[in-house]
């Protein structure tokens, strides 16, 4: 039986892990020759804790002598992530993001390791460029292990309940490592309760570092408690990005690599809608694809090297003018003060107006195809609506896991909307059932989605369709209604810019700017955003020296 006390966990030695495609690489002697330039050795006893779940600003470490387990603390028995021997590097993402760690890690024997501070291990990196992309690979990729053993955060409530949905939804787009359980179908629910003493009625919880618990938590709280939330105290940025998908980031990462300092707050989570694409396979460099949740990742990696700063969530709820600077208000009544903004907001999903959405949204209708909800689908059959890519991938997505895979479309021909590529697959994808020119018209259930109908809308015949999660993936708006009667608006909403001498990005008023889909007139895809977001740095510059402020 292990025991813990604050600093030491005694728990019986295990053998290292074996590497996972490419999650615990050894690093060369010359890698670690260079990172012990920047970092210093130390020894650490039998037991010892390097990091524990739940810390911030940690060392990078890399085990020089002895191994190190990796574990994810419980209530109960600690439960085993992966060993490490010499050579191998301990943490994941959190550490260059200032987030918190997921795991606890401790020595198995003596052992000998390299202490790195974060900010030195941004100076080794540059100095070894494939060494850093070694390091993020592999941190991203435990990541996606964490999540898969059921590391991290756990949730327990409802799937019937709205809060459970939204945490649920929070700590997935964040790419949080975290175990979902529901109280209707997990018999592990209940134990953990009363062991806990929280009474059902007290759900949705999160428990975190093992056994501290948050009673449904608001977004704004989690983010707190795990370092997501954090927006620097500074009288006056030279550039403040709302919107952090593509368009924001490529924005934060030019702007901040260019001397600017910058902040970057997003509603919802870093990635925006590319995040919640399980692969890209368009985007000029990546031939094989990329997950946007990695894309992500790195940009966010990225634009943190350059110093600049991110908050989540970070909803804008206004724009005003004071001394001459514009100042952004957010959700939370905090103020953004900054002399140039770029808008990179993007455009939310349509909803369907059917008889039954608003009873069974909470439970079954999904507006994004991630791991998170193929998890929760694995097995049964599912329905789509909607022609365009994103309805594509999906369908290609969730046929891995799902009984059955239904695609409704509107019309007959399934190129019309989607790239021919994606077209192609689907087609050949043998789970996916293609009905051509149907609609939705109602969704069946009490608590839970049972069936969808569908509509022929050339002979009008109706049909049900066994479903237990409806995919809603129709189009999109944009997230402009805050800025009614503050900036100039096209009559679906998008931002206009282009009319004045800053340049093509500059909206109707000074020094704000407009970038990717929210943008009047733009190309919906990722590279045409991570371009306008670099672009609109360049307008950025010359509108600071054209106001004397650069
Ligand atoms: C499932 C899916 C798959 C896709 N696949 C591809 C693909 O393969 N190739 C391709 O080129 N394109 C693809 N796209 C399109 C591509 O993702 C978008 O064109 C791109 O993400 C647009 O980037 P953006 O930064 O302009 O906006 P978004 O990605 O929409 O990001 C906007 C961000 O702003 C935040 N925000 C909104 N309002 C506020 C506010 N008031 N305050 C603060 N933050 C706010 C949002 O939370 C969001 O994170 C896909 C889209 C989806 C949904």
């Amino acid at each position: 039986m292990p025991t813990s006390s604050s600093s030491e966990l005694r728990l019986p030695e295990r053998p290292e892990t074996p590497d996972v495609a490419g999650a615990y690489p050894r690093l060369t002697d010359e890698q670690i020759m260079l990172l012990s330039r920047f970092g210093t050795r130390r020894r650490v006893a039998k037991h010892a804790l390097l990091f524990c779940e739940g810390d911030r600003d940690c060392d990078f470490f890399v085990v020089l002598d002895g191994t190190v387990a990796v574990v994810h603390e419980t209530d109960g028995e600690p439960m085993l992530i992966a060993v490490h021997g010499p050579g191998r590097f301990l943490g994941d993402v959190s550490l260059l993001t200032n987030q918190t760690v997921y795991s606890t890690a401790v020595a198995q024997q003596d052992v000998e390791v390299l202490a790195v501070p974060v900010g030195s291990l941004e100076e080794a990196v540059s100095e070894d460029p494939d060494l850093g992309d070694l390091i993020l690979r592999a941190f991203t990729l435990r990541r996606s292990l964490q999540s898969g053993v059921g590391a991290g955060l756990r949730i327990i409530g409802s799937r019937f309940s709205g809060d459970s949905r939204r945490l649920r939804d929070f700590v997935s787009r964040n790419r949080i490592p975290h175990r979902w359980i529901d109280l209707e179908e997990d018999g592990e629910a209940e134990g953990i309760l009363r062991r806990l003493d929280i009474p059902p009625e007290q759900t949705p919880v999160v428990i975190w570092k093992g056994r501290n618990v948050l009673r449904n938590p608001s977004n704004d709280d989690l983010a707190r408690v795990i370092g997501l939330r954090a927006l620097p105290a500074r009288a006056a940025h030279d550039m403040a990005v709302i919107g952090a998908g593509p368009a924001g980031l490529a924005a934060a990462v030019y702007g901040a690599s260019e001397g600017l300092s910058t902040v970057v707050v997003d509603a919802v989570a870093t990635g925006g809608q590319a995040a919640t694409s399980t692969q890209i396979e368009n985007y000029l460099g990546f031939p094989a694809g990329i997950s946007g949740a990695e894309l992500a990742d790195r940009a966010v990696v990225q634009a943190r090297k350059f110093g600049a700063s991110f908050s989540v969530p970070g909803e804008a709820r206004s724009l005003g003018l004071v001394d001459g600077y514009n100042v952004v208000r957010l959700e939370d009544g905090e103020e953004l003060t900054a002399h140039a903004v770029i808008l990179a907001m993007g455009v939310r999903y349509r909803r369907l107006e059917v008889p039954g959405l608003d009873r069974l949204e909470p439970a079954s209708v999904y507006y994004a195809a991630t791991e998170n909800e193929a998890r929760l689908c694995r097995g049964d059959p599912v329905t789509i609506v909607g022609g365009g890519n994103s309805a594509g991938q999906a369908a290609v997505f969730l046929a891995r896991q799902a009984a059955a895979v239904n695609l409704v479309i509107l019309h007959e021909n399934l190129y019309r909307d989607m790239s021919r590529y994606l077209a192609d697959r689907v087609s050949r994808t043998p789970r996916v059932h293609i009905w051509r020119n149907y609609e939705v018209s109602e969704l069946v259930g009490s608590a839970k989605l049972a069936a969808v109908v569908i509509r022929n809308l050339v002979s009008g015949e109706m049909r049900p369709l066994e479903t237990t999660a409806l995919f809603v993936l129709i189009g999109s708006m944009p997230h402009t209604a805050w800025l009614q009667g503050q900036i100039p608006l096209d009559d679906k909403g998008f931002v206009r810019t282009g009319s004045t001498r800053d340049g093509m990005f500059e909206t109707g008023r000074p020094g704000v700017f407009a970038v990717g889909d929210v943008r009047s007139g733009s190309v919906k895809r990722v590279a045409s955003a991570v371009g306008e977001g670099a672009i609109a740095v360049r307008q950025i510059h010359d509108f600071l020296a054209a106001a004397g402020r650069r």
